[in-house]
């Protein structure tokens, strides 16, 4: 599953989530993918925009309107 994620940091900083399981284990990964950025699709551990470590349950999804 992969889903548009938003910091919770006044930036909103975008973050592109990507969850992985293995067997019993399962965890996100996060991604850049803002083209600007100098980070643009590596891996971060970290909100480029606050560095508050990046925690699925401290990130919003982003919904698009329609
Ligand atoms: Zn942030």
């Amino acid at each position: 599953m992969a889903a548009l994620l938003r910091c919770s940091c006044e930036h909103e900083r975008e973050i592109w989530g990507e969850s992985w399981r293995v067997e019993e284990k399962h965890g996100w990964a996060f991604f850049d993918q803002q083209d600007w950025s100098e980070t643009y699709a590596q891996r971060l551990t970290r909100c480029p925009a606050c560095g508050r470590r990046l925690e699925r349950k401290n990130l919003r999804a982003v919904t698009h309107p329609a």
